[in-house]
């Protein structure tokens, strides 16, 4: 069932799904997502009512986007950002992204285009990411267009950003990354700071400039309410950007990173009291030790929001293989109550990523909520290991490459050295340990008593 539109001659007042939720309405919507993460609707129903579950929706394309949920109790999601940038724009190449960010299991795609149309790029990316939900961060468009309109983004008004918002959430966009939390305040402490890297979030450095510019406080905060207005209108998700999210092991957890935090508490708070479904984002780079305090924090401090993390990465010096260093923060991290992982790819750091680079960065951050989900919902995600080492244990190759998280890459290292017709692998060959007690195994099973070598 759609969201339920009542319509009166001047108004359209839509009653999103998280006040269905806060009603006790058990929507069929709610039980489809229940079917699909394997719990009892209520359980979707009670998140989604506490503000500790959203859907990443937009009424405008309702029933063409499948329903993803992000929470407390739902299985660990990954997103895939891709987009042009303003120095390499290649269309063909960002659809080719979504496709196989699609492929290999990413459960959302953001489109963080910054060059070329971005109008015709973000609907163009849209249909190629369909039924995943897309996000957006609309400040980067409001910032371009009008450095193309008046030759310095640095022009732009509050009419500008807000109205691009507008154009997204009317395109369907799903759920959009806004800085709003990013005081004036917070801005000047943050390019006074002594950190190793003051902001490190594009959308954060955009708005820091243009409170510092200006000498104004961020518009996106002193017109939340009417922000908050517009994602009602569409049942969208706010996503609360961490403009001082560290971007290096040295900042995780300094006095910027905090404040923004609690900052960003306040206003997951004021958009569940308007109705609006909201999640928060998280870092950045922190060391192992401390993702674990950082997940409980923000849950502690935003009553449960949904938790969406970058990476983190647990290292600052593993370029060309960040996304290896951001799937270890992730994994720790979503086995202790994230929720959302942005992936990292191994061209993090150093450049815009290419489509092999989407596959490896999804596959990585699909291993990590996968590890994380066996720690979460054994009951739920446990049961394709159990079959997968099995499988491993009765050498059935077939079964092994069918359960892999990328089949493709299994079956292509199987037969690295040519076809094979090999029981065993090359590794051990003829003494494979599976081989060398077959015959006692299999004995056993039959309780039959083992028999001397011959
Ligand atoms: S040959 Fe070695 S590596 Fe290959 S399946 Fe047997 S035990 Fe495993």
């Amino acid at each position: 069932m759609l969201n339920t539109l009542y319509h009166t001659p001047k108004l359209v007042v839509i009653v999103t799904i998280y006040e269905d939720a806060r009603k006790g309405i058990l929507t069929s919507e709610m039980k489809d997502i229940a079917k699909a993460e394997g719990v009892d609707p209520e359980v979707v129903r009670r998140g989604l009512a506490a503000g500790r579950i959203v859907v990443l929706r937009n009424v405008k394309r309702a029933g063409k986007v499948k329903l993803v949920a992000v929470g407390e109790g739902m299985l660990t999601k990954v997103n895939a950002n891709i987009g042009t940038s303003n120095t390499l724009i290649d269309l063909n190449m960002e659809i080719e992204k979504a496709k196989v960010a699609k492929k290999y299991g990413a459960d959302t795609i953001m489109d963080l285009s910054t060059g070329g149309n971005l109008d015709v790029i973000r609907r163009k990316i849209m249909e190629a990411a369909e039924p995943l939900p897309l996000g957006t961060v609309p400040i980067y468009q409001a910032f371009m267009d009008v450095t193309h309109k008046k030759g310095a983004g640095l022009y732009m008004d509050e009419d500008d950003i807000l109205n691009t918002i507008e154009k997204h959430l009317k395109d369907g966009v799903d759920f959009m990354t806004l800085h709003v939390a990013l005081t004036k305040e917070l801005a000047i402490k943050a390019v006074r700071s002594n950190r190793a890297e003051p902001i490190v979030s594009r959308g954060g450095s955009i708005i820091a400039a243009w409170m510092l510019e200006h000498n104004k406080e961020n518009p996106m905060l002193t017109n939340f309410d009417y922000i908050l207005e517009l994602f009602k209108e569409y049942d969208a998700v706010i996503s609360l950007g961490d403009s001082l999210r560290p971007g290096a092991l040295e900042d995780a957890h300094d006095e910027l990173h905090m404040l923004e935090l609690i900052e960003n508490a306040r206003l997951v708070k004021r958009a569940r009291e308007a109705g609006v479904q909201v999640m928060l984002e998280g870092p950045g780079h922190v060391p192992l030790d401390r993702i674990i305090a950082d997940v409980k924090m923000a849950k502690r401090l935003t009553d449960g929001a949904p938790y969406y993390i970058l990476g983190p990465l647990v290292t600052d010096i593993a370029a060309g293989y960040d996304h290896i260093a951001g799937a270890m923060g992730g994994a720790l991290a979503a086995a202790h109550g994230a929720d959302f992982l942005c992936y990292v790819t191994p061209a993090e750091h150093l450049n815009l990523p290419n489509p092999e680079q989407v596959r490896e960065g999804v596959i990585a951050f699909r291993i990590a909520a996968h590890a994380a989900d066996i720690v979460k919902y054994p009951d739920r995600a446990m049961k394709v290991d159990i079959e997968m080492g099995r499988c491993r244990g009765k050498l059935d190759w077939e079964c092994m490459i069918r359960l892999s998280i990328d089949p493709e890459k299994a079956k292509e290292i199987r037969e690295q050295y040519g076809p094979t017709s090999l029981k065993s692998c090359n590794m051990c060959g003829s003494l494979c340990v599976f081989l060398l007690l077959e015959k006692w195994r299999k004995g056993l099973r039959a309780s039959q008593p083992a028999s001397p070598t011959p």
